[in-house]
């Protein structure tokens, strides 16, 4: 519970509910059917089969009457939708980057960027790796170069910043490579592989001044720099007084542009967005979008889908909402925290990661123990998870190996505004009651392995 005392007001949702979606509860034996029959991959069953889905935060989100309203004046042109230019507006105000390219959602928008920017043989450095932002980094022919701070792949390791780059891991890649090889840094602001964790402005700040003197851009990854924004506040020193859409815009003037799936931050169920600076990347990213996305005024992106983002992203910028929506993963990761479940410190933004390693420690990391404590986690009370180890990280390019990655977890992703407090402690419940019996859980043996991102489709067999 969270503690009350005098004078002190927790937070709450700052909305109420006007629909809701009825869930339904299945059986242990329906559950067992269902996960072997998804090869024990989480991403592989049926939403119909899951009870409290928190397999990722990605368009899952509630949105508002607002945003519905706005589904409703959906300008269906096929150029120039009066909702682009409305979305570009809140995206100046917001974010203040000079250009913006609408694209389907994240990923779309980091093909075009890579695709812009890297030459072959280039090194990209990023505070920790995501999966699909380094899979089109390599495609382009570039190498991914992780240079997060080393506290960031320590769980126990309570850093508030664990999201800031080690600025002597980046020179020192720039020192071996030269600059010239360096196109850019992928900065993730609240980085969603460490478990959620924010980087420092004083960081950036040093990351900013760095880069100049090098030439090298800062693209930034916005997708949740929201919830970065407000960790600044609650952490830095010399934020506390400013609001998060001050500190949002103070990062974005830091950096060159950004890629954003607008799933995350923005409340939105489809969209991302490319944005820079610079004219001439620009008029790359307009004339690149219609290959892969549509128009450069729409992106692959209805225009309802545009307008539903520009309300969502003046929602989602407030205070009140980050409050709520980073009190209820708190919330849910002290309960567990207190029930004794090892998870990553501290609790991130997003999500509560548990520590499959500490969790199921007789289990070798080539048997996948987060792949399989997801889906034990599903079989015991419908929860649907996600493996975030060993899986997710796939093989090293040089030597096909198993990249093994120091950070073995299992991710509770919290969608935005959709579960309540009791469905936080059922929760709590389900992973206690599997932590009880962890001793009779059993590794997996992956039996099919696509080529890219194989933890989205990969299957397994328990080991006997
Ligand atoms: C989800 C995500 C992406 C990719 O966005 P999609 O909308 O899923 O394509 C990129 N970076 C981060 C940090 C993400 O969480």
């Amino acid at each position: 519970m969270n503690e009350i005392k005098p004078g002190h007001r927790t937070w709450a949702e700052p909305y109420k509910i006007k629909s809701v979606e009825l869930l339904k509860m299945t059986t242990r034996e329906e559950r067992e059917v269902a996960m072997r029959e998804a090869g024990y991959n989480t991403f592989l069953t049926r939403s119909r089969d899951v009870y409290i889905d928190l397999l990722t935060d990605s368009g899952t989100s509630a949105m508002s009457d607002r945003q519905w309203a706005g589904l409703m004046l959906g300008d269906e042109a096929y150029s120039g939708s009066e909702n682009f230019y409305h979305l570009e507006d809140v995206v100046r105000e917001y974010y203040g980057y000079k250009h913006l390219v609408p694209t389907h959602q994240g990923r779309g928008a980091e093909n075009l960027m890579s695709q812009i920017l890297i030459k072959d043989g280039d090194y990209i450095p990023g505070n920790m790796y995501f999966t699909t932002t380094r899979l089109h980094q390599e495609l382009a022919g570039g190498t991914f170069v992780d240079v997060i701070v080393d506290e960031a792949h320590d769980p126990d390791c309570d850093f508030p910043f664990k999201g800031n780059v080690d600025m002597g891991k980046l020179d020192a890649l720039v020192q071996k490579v030269g600059a010239d090889r360096v196109p850019y840094i992928s900065l993730e602001g609240n980085v969603n592989m460490a478990g959620g964790q924010p980087f420092s402005m004083a960081n950036l700040r040093e990351l900013h001044t760095y880069c100049r003197e090098h030439d090298i851009l800062i693209m930034l990854d916005a997708t949740r720099t929201m919830e970065n924004a407000w960790f600044i506040r609650e952490r830095e020193e010399g934020y506390a007084h400013k609001s998060v859409r001050q500190i949002l815009r103070e990062i974005c003037d830091l950096t060159d542009g950004c890629t954003m799936s607008a799933k995350k931050d923005a409340l939105v169920n489809i969209g991302g967005f490319f944005t820079c600076n610079d004219d001439e990347i620009f008029k790359k990213a307009q004339n690149l979008v219609v290959v892969y996305e549509g128009l450069h005024t729409y992106g692959g992106l209805a225009g309802r889908d545009m307008e539903a983002m520009a309300q969502g992203i003046r929602e989602a910028a407030t205070e009140e909402h980050q409050a709520a929506r980073i009190g209820q993963v708190r919330y849910l990761g002290e309960n567990l925290q207190r029930a004794g479940i090892p998870i990553v410190k501290p609790i991130g933004s997003h999500a509560v990661f548990i520590d499959a390693r500490e969790f199921l420690p007789h289990i070798d990391q080539d048997d996948y123990p987060a792949q399989a404590l997801a889906a034990e986690l599903f079989i015991e009370s419908g929860i649907r998870t996600m493996e975030r180890g060993n899986v997710s990280a796939g093989r090293d390019p040089e030597t096909g190996k198993n990249r093994r990655p120091p950070l073995e977890l299992v991710r509770l992703t919290i969608p935005r505004r959709v579960y309540t407090q009791a469905h936080m402690d059922v929760i709590t419940q389900a992973v206690v009651d599997v932590y009880a019996r962890r001793d009779q859980i059993r590794g997996l043996k992956m039996v099919y392995e696509p080529e890219y991102l194989r933890f989205f489709q990969a299957r397994f067999e328990p080991i006997t």
